[in-house]
């Protein structure tokens, strides 16, 4: 045998992998998953009729042009086809933005802390990161993403709200800062969670793009929509971008059995649209007993909250997951929670309050 091995790509090494959110432990006692800011409804039934009827024919490859589900989207936003995009999962979606903008040598600006796929995509396509520490309230620091912009940048990110906090930036603070970014550059607006938001004051991204050609708003359906299984997600942009999306597509990435499902989600959405309203009901109900308790929470717009627990995150974490929910622990950080069954958010405030109480 020989004793070299296949060369590699030098940016590989010290990329973090990808962590996904753990799921609850099998055998243990009542056991809720927290930590993947998944739906936790299942399936609409006329969603997975849907679903089911399209699985007799997966032995044909998929529209690779997502026709059906490009035209719902079309006429659901008010957008051309042209300025329309379809990808695996919104992450899929937004690796295709960074290889479509940046190589080595050039620089992907974006929060930290923020969605842990930023750092990933970047260095896998060879470019640098340049992370920009949140404000002390835990919010994106625009003026100081403004400053770090430099004859290199070529693509921000803004994850809004922000993974893992729940904050937002709202529109007059957004405006002034796609005033200030150089046209050259493009602006990436993650709205993953935009179906949660309550607070009219964030502007929706795809009302921002129109009249900006370097603005990009990424979507999906995933959480709110309820198919993270599937993996399907979209961007809105301007004609050069979307094109671009379509040629750093992998070939029939988004399943048939994903294309129906997302249609037949668009035409529910009333319905899922509702359980989102039950799950910032829920939101509010969760923030507001933490509060109660004396914890300090970030105002979150998603389906999660924050606490900044700095040492103490790994014991809070495991605290948690005694008592029957799993959650997200980022070492020396904090947690990130995942509003979820009635029954998990409860467990999940009681053991807080024990915690607390311990302090
Ligand atoms: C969950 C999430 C996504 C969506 O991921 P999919 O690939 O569409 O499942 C995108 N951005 C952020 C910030 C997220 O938290």
């Amino acid at each position: 045998m020989s004793e070299t091995s296949p060369k590699l790509r030098a940016e590989l090494e010290g990329i973090p992998t990808y962590k996904p959110g753990r799921p609850a432990a099998a055998g243990g006692p009542v056991a809720y998953k927290l930590s993947s800011n998944e739906n936790p409804y299942p399936p609409l039934p006329g969603v997975m009729e849907t679903v089911t009827a399209a699985v007799s024919s997966f032995n044909r490859y998929p529209d690779m042009a997502c026709t059906g589900l490009m035209n719902e989207l079309s006429e659901r936003f008010g957008v051309p086809l042209a300025h329309l995009a379809t990808g695996t999962g919104s992450v899929g979606v937004a690796q295709q933005l960074v290889q479509a903008t940046s190589g080595p040598g050039d620089e992907v600006v974006y929060a930290w802390r923020s969605f842990e796929a930023y750092p990933i995509i970047t260095r896998i396509s060879g470019a640098t990161a340049v992370q920009v520490p949140l404000t002390e309230g835990d919010v994106h620091d625009l003026d100081a993403m403004v400053d770090a912009i430099t004859d290199r940048t070529r693509l921000i990110f803004v994850c809004n709200p922000n993974n893992p906090t729940g904050t937002v930036v709202r529109r007059a603070e957004l405006e002034r800062f796609l005033d200030r970014v150089p046209g050259d550059v493009l602006v990436v607006l993650d709205e993953a969670y935009r179906e949660f938001i309550r607070d009219a004051e964030v502007p929706d991204g795809v009302t921002l793009y129109r009249d900006r050609p370097n603005v990009c708003v990424l979507r999906t359906f995933s959480k709110a929509y309820g198919l993270a299984g599937l993996r399907v997600g979209f961007a809105i942009a301007h004609e050069p971008v979307a094109a671009a999306l379509r040629k750093t597509a992998v070939p029939f990435g988004v399943s048939q059995l994903a294309q129906e499902a997302a249609i037949a989600s668009l035409r529910a959405e009333d319905e899922l649209l509702g359980r989102v309203g039950s799950l910032v009901c829920e939101r509010n109900r969760v923030v507001d007993g933490l509060r109660a308790q004396g914890w300090t929470v970030p105002e979150t717009q998603a389906n999660f909250v924050w606490l900044r627990l700095g040492e103490r995150t790994v014991d809070f974490a495991a605290a948690c997951e005694q008592a029957g929910v799993v959650i997200r622990p980022f070492p020396g950080e904090g947690v990130r929670v995942t509003v979820g069954e009635c029954e998990a958010n409860d467990i999940f405030l009681k053991t807080a309050e024990g915690f607390r109480k311990e302090l």
